[in-house]
This record gives structure tokens, sequence and C-alpha cells, in this order.
């Protein structure tokens, strides 16, 4: 058996000099089209049976949508005229208190300003002269230019959340209302009543934190308040599973695999690279996820994962 779990996020027309990188439709499709070359797709719940011993031979491929985008609806809406089922991960809080998380307002203001820019803006906040940098810095961040690597690492690991949301949050104010664009970012309630109908819903933490940096009881807290809401919002249907936001070694951890198999889910995501081979359905919390680019059919032409 191989698994190839394909994830996206922005699903729109208009293009960026950065911080979005969006896929458009058309694209989705094509890519669509590639991978059912070499992969049988399959909907959360049957993975979920997979995981649970029910195991089948072949290609399987799950489609994953992370963040809760209203925009993904029109991927969905594409999906169901071909057939293919896919799994969409929510963000709760945005939804919940009408908020933007901190990492969609970070792509926001990277969209509209420039990373050499804004890495200046921070290091004329704070003194930067300390921090050194993962040699693997550019395995963590592909499809980045230098500084916009050493920004991110800087947002996602070094600055305190202290610091991290206080410059976010400040830049984002001044350019942006932030129930507005919450508003127009995320999925409302009727979205996600038509995903759970489809049984295709899954969790992606309520505040879209990298949850192997929060204590126990901060994992804890996060992942049932993002399962409270959907439940709340949708019934006590079966949420299959969960994406852990971000998803790279450093937001990923052990702790947080048991914490969400406690949680009743039957599997959970990374973004750790790579095919999920029979010996990875032994551990079903750290299944390997690839990103849409690198998948077949995806930007950069990669044929790595056509088999
Ligand atoms: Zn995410």
């Amino acid at each position: 058996m191989k698994l190839l779990i394909v994830n996206f996020h922005y699903i729109r027309e208009e293009t960026y000099a950065g911080g979005i990188y969006p896929r458009t439709v058309c694209q989705l499709a094509e890519q669509v089209d590639c991978l059912s070359r070499h992969y049988q797709f399959i909907a959360p719940a049957e993975l979920a049976a997979m995981t649970a011993g029910n195991r089948r031979d072949g290609n399987f491929c799950l489609l994953t949508f992370d963040d809760g985008l209203k925009e993904q609806m029109a991927a969905l809406d594409l999906l169901q005229r071909k057939g293919v089922p896919a799994a969409f991960y929510v963000t709760t809080a945005p939804i919940r208190d009408h908020v933007v998380a901190d990492v969609h307002k970070l792509h926001y203001i990277r969209s509209v300003v420039t990373d050499i820019q804004l890495f200046d803006l921070i290091s004329q906040r704070i003194d930067l002269s300390a921090v050194t940098y993962p040699e693997d810095i550019d395995r963590l961040y592909r499809y980045d230019p230098p500084e916009s690597k050493r920004l991110k690492y800087l947002l996602n690991f070094i600055l305190t959340a202290d610091e991290k949301d206080r410059i976010v949050r400040a830049f984002f104010a001044e350019i942006a209302d932030e129930p507005a664009y919450s508003a127009s970012l995320y999925m409302d309630a009727e979205d996600l009543m038509t995903l759970s109908s489809l049984d295709y819903l899954g969790a992606h933490g309520d505040a879209h934190l990298p949850l192997a940096t929060l204590s126990t009881e901060g994992i804890r807290q996060d992942t049932g308040a993002s399962l409270d809401f959907l439940r709340q919002q949708c019934g006590t249907k079966s949420i299959h599973s969960i994406s852990y936001p971000f998803g790279g070694p450093k937001a990923v951890s052990r702790t947080v695999a048991e914490i969400s198999a406690g949680y009743g889910f039957a599997f959970g995501l990374t973004m750790i690279r790579g095919v999920n081979e029979d010996v990875d359905m032994e551990t079903p919390f750290l299944l390997k996820r690839v990103d849409t680019n690198d998948a077949p059919g995806g930007k950069l032409g990669s044929t790595e994962y056509c088999i």
C-alpha cells in the first residue's frame, strides 16, 4: 500500500508578490487529473478505516485543504463535479471569534509589504544580533528566497509569542479591518455543515498554534476547544482526523500525537514529506504529507511521487 497525502491552502485566481501563493481552480483540476493517473482518491473516513486495521492494497491519495478558508469551497465544488473526495481541516477560533489567525495576518502583510521591508521593520524594534539560523533552513522553507526563510524562521520559532503578536498585530491593524477580513477569509457555519454532511470535516487547532511548543495542558486546551466548536456547529458526528497546524518537526511531537489519539481521532497529519507505506499505518498520528507544489501535477513539475 502506498498513500500520498497532498496539502492545499489558498485557492484563488489572484497572484501576489509574496505571502500568499494560491493555486487556481483550473490548476487544481489539472493536478487532480494528473494524480488520478497514479493514485486512487480516498475519503477521510476510508483512511480512518485503514488506520483501524482495514488494510487495502493499492496506491491511494487523500487531498487535504488546511485552515478553513472560504475560497476552498470553490475547490469542493470542483471536486464534487469530478467525484473526488477530500478532507478540510478547519481552524476554529477565527470563525467563532471573527478574528484572523496570526499566520494569516502575516500572509496578508507579506502580500502587501516586501520581506526585506518587514525584516527591517522587525529589526528596528527587536535586537536580532544573537539570533542563529538552523543549517537545514533551506529544507524547512523550500520555496522562499533567503530573506523570507529568515523572516519565517524568526516569526515561527525565535520571537516570543508576545513579540510576534505585537509586531504582526500592529502591522495588520494598520492595513486591514480584522472582523471584515476574517469574514471574507474564513468559512462560515453553513460551510462547516456542508463539509460535515459529506464527512469531510477535520480539526486544525483552535488558534492555529505550533502545538509542540505548548505545554501539555495547552495542547489539550487548544485541541479540545477546536473539537467543542466543531461539534457545537455540526453535531456530534465523528471528526475523523486532525491536521497539526504548521505540521513540521518543530510543531509536532510524540506528545501532540498521543494527546490527539486521546481525543478519539483516527489519524493525524504532519507536514513531514513522503509517501506513507504499510509501516506508517502503525503510527497513524504521524502520517506524512506533501505540499501541492511537490506532488505530481504541482507547480514544480516534480515526478518524485509519481508511482
Ligand atoms: Zn494551517
